[in-house]
């Protein structure tokens, strides 16, 4: 059933069509007139939008359709025009834009800013940032660029784009978000990281790592901050990992002045917003007490823990280390076990507490008698190992050298011991074996030394023993000459005999005193075989001592007689008896003691000698030279041959060595060599004798290159003194 219409609503509904009607006559009126050319019909439903659209209808399009906000403001700041888009930004609509303040939109705390503007102009040479209050209360903030209307009509005066910065502003927000973000992880990480441009400069730095530092190193370049070391020893370089993939996890060791770290690094890229490689993130793990904790582990494993000696473990592997050395290169090693004897009654009376201070001490005596590449080991209880490396590839050679090294360990392991406010002596044994390259295995090499370390203990305490029997043998020759050295010094085995020195026309000027050792079984023996032991011993001094007196008694005979008064005589020096600090003191008491004529007396020294210590010799060839003696500079041309010895030391004479001479008229590079000698002594202002002269073409070469002293078999061998009349004579 429908209801027919009441008056009331039929009189509202005319006049609302006459409303209607009235509009549009008027739009008819303006299309007729010519004022507008479209009729645009927006908006739905019951609601009807007519907008008239002017000659300016495509700039409106434009308006319409751009991203900003766009308004004209009468005076007074009435939105004459304003686009879809401004209504958007109000969340307004546009019929309730137009005609409305723009003020009312603008926030309270930019009303003076814009009022500025509007009454001023003040602030509209570049945009303006506002906040605008839309409809629903939410804040937009923009900017308002304005200009004015430059059409002659007289209401719009302003015509403003707004654009709406909301983006742009969480834009911002979220870089500066991840700034923070960034400086929180900088600030909080537990391990230390480093951002690096492409150059290694450092750009940021951790807290952790700033401290790792010790100063914050932003700004330098990463390798001086951080010069880290890799295990090989190389310096870690940053730059041979840039753009790396950042898995890496490379160890390294920070040395900074007073403090050592143990670091593991990892980089990984730094890339920019295409993908591109900006430089490198550097993170440094500290790994120093896991390293302690590890080398402590190894300690364990590979170290004796009362000696800090390698153990048996270590010392096996160190041992196949040697025994592969020896098969590779010509050089030889060797093995010394070494037993503490009497260790057990040690134990047993003192206590094992002292037992232990023994063996530490032993330890260490033995780690500073051996060079550094030796192994010293302690294999348990009282039982200590040496791997000597390195030993000459002759065995003769090799065994001396090892014997060597054994009585060094004896005599350092002889020296009285403090345990404890206990004195103790105590004496090793000493069991050796050598190393060759077809050696026997590690067994067979272990076994031969505790064969030989039982031979030891079974022939006494504080003894030495090979393994080898031609090398055992060896060594007991070299002992037995020693103990005979000894005896033959104390009953008068030794005798001098005696060389002419002659001159250029052959006249006899003096002779050189060399020694023999009239040995009761082996017979006569030859300086090269003794002097050596003699040196190693120590015996050298009272044998040097004994021909020095006999030279001389032989000059204070020689001057009683005035066929023999000018004679002088050479006597040989070796550097260990030179090397006494009381040295000119003996030479000067010898002389007195037999009354010889210091003038007479000539020292033949060597140039290792006056290697030795170039001030000590020299201060003494100066106080001998003041009292009258002369010096020979014997073997010249063989040793180290430097013009400096000629400058330095107060010389007399060269002795051009003996193997020059030998080889001189088939070797044209010895004739040389004698002949250089020969000019540089006439330079020097310095005497030569020729050594060894044994045919009259020697003699006769040297004389024409200007010497004019000789020795050798051509004017007499080595022999008694009376030999030395019948060449007087002659
Ligand atoms: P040196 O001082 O170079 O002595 C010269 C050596 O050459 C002597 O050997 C001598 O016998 C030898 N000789 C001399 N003329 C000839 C020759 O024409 N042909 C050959 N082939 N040899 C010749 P010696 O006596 O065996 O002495 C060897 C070395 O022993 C000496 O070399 C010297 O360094 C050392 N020596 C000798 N006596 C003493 C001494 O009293 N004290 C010290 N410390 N060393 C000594
Ligand atoms: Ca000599
Ligand atoms: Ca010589």
């Amino acid at each position: 059933m429908t209801s027919s219409p009441n008056p009331a609503q039929l009189l509202a509904e005319n006049r609302d069509l006459r409303a209607r009607l009235a509009e549009a006559e008027e739009i008819l009126d303006a299309i007729r007139s010519g004022e507008v050319d479209a009729l645009v019909v927006s908006g739905t439903g019951g609601e009807r939008v007519f907008t008239l659209q002017g000659a300016d209808y495509p700039y409106r399009a434009l308006i319409e359709a751009m991203g900003e906000g766009a308004l004209i403001l009468t005076e007074g700041d009435v939105i004459y025009y304003a686009n879809q888009r401004l209504a958007e930004m109000l969340k307004t609509p546009l019929e309730r834009v137009i005609g409305a303040t723009f003020a009312r939109w603008i926030a309270a705390t930019d009303q003076a800013l814009f009022h500025d503007l509007l009454n001023h102009g003040r602030g509209a040479e570049r945009p303006l940032e506002v906040v605008l209050v839309a409809a629903d209360g939410s804040h937009v903030p923009c900017t308002l660029a304005c200009s004015p209307l430059p059409i002659a009509t007289a209401r719009p005066s302003l015509c403003l784009i707004v654009t709406d910065l909301t983006e742009q502003h969480e834009r911002e927000l979220r870089l500066l978000a991840a700034e923070r973000l960034a400086r929180s992880i900088l600030e909080q990480a537990a391990g230390a990281i480093l951002v690096c441009d492409a150059d290694t400069g450092v750009i940021r730095a951790s807290v952790v790592a700033q401290t790792l530092c010790g100063a914050d190193p932003t700004g330098q370049p990463f390798a001086q901050a951080f010069p880290l070391r890799l295990p090989d020893g190389a310096a870690f370089s940053l730059a041979d990992h840039l753009g790396d993939a950042g898995r890496q996890a490379i160890e390294a060791r920070l040395e900074h002045p007073g403090s050592r770290r143990d670091l593991l690094i990892g980089v990984g890229p730094w890339l920019g917003v295409r993908g591109e490689v900006l430089g490198s993130i550097v993170t440094l793990t500290d790994i120093s007490q896991r390293k302690a904790r590890e080398d402590e582990i190894k300690q364990l494993a590979f170290f004796d823990p009362l000696t800090g000696l390698p153990n048996r473990r270590l010392f096996q592997d160190r041992l196949r280390q040697t025994l592969a050395d020896c098969a590779r290169g010509p050089q030889q090693g060797a093995l010394c076990l070494i037993d503490l004897d009497n260790f057990k009654a040690l134990n047993d009376t003192l206590g094992h507490d002292i037992g232990d201070l023994l063996l530490q001490q032993v330890g260490q005596r033995l780690s500073e008698a051996v060079r550094l590449g030796d192994t010293v080991a302690r294999l348990g209880g009282d039982e200590f190992v040496l791997i000597i490396n390195g030993l000459s590839e002759q065995t003769q050679e090799a065994a001396a050298q090892v014997l060597g090294i054994g009585a060094k360990l004896q005599s350092s392991l002889n020296r009285p011991y403090q345990l404890a406010g206990h004195a103790y002596r105590g004496t090793p044994s000493i069991g050796l074996t050598l190393i060759h390259d077809h050696a026997a295995n590690q067994d067979e090499l272990l076994k031969q030394a505790d064969l030989a370390l039982y031979q030891a203990k079974a022939a006494g305490r504080n003894t030495l023993r090979f393994f080898d029997p031609s090398m055992q043998a060896a060594m007991e020759a070299h002992t037995a000459l020693e103990s005979q050295l000894r005896e033959g010094l104390r009953t008068g085995q030794f005798l001098l005999l005696y060389q002419p020195q002659v001159d250029g026309e052959g006249r006899l000027t003096g002779a050189e005193a060399l020694l023999r050792w009239r040995h009761p079984d082996r017979g006569l023996i030859l300086p090269d075989t003794f002097i050596p032991l003699a040196e190693e011993t120590g015996l050298i001094l009272p044998l040097g001592q004994w021909v020095l007196e006999t030279a001389c008694a032989q000059l204070a005979h020689w001057a009683r007689r005035p066929d023999t008064a000018g004679l002088t005589l050479a006597v040989n020096v070796s550097a260990r008896q030179f090397r006494q600090t009381d040295f000119t003191d003996l030479v000067r008491a010898a002389l007195a003691r037999q009354g010889a004529d210091p003038h007479r007396l000539k020292l033949e020294i060597t140039e290792t000698l006056l290697l030795d210590d170039i001030g000590d010799a020299s201060a003494k060839m100066v106080v001998l030279k003041a009292l009258g003696l002369g010096f020979a500079l014997d073997d010249f041309g063989t040793g180290y041959c430097s013009l400096v010895y000629l400058k330095r030391f107060p010389l007399d004479e060269l002795k051009i060595d003996r193997s020059f001479v030998r080889d001189l008229l088939t070797n044209p590079s010895d004739a040389a060599i004698a002949g250089a000698i020969l000019a540089l002594a006439r330079n020097f202002g310095l005497a030569v004798i020729a050594e060894g002269v044994e045919t009259e073409a020697q003699r006769a070469l040297l004389a024409e290159c200007g010497c004019h002293g000789f020795q050798g078999y051509l004017f007499g061998r080595p022999g008694p003194i009376d030999a030395l009349r019948g060449l007087r004579r002659r």
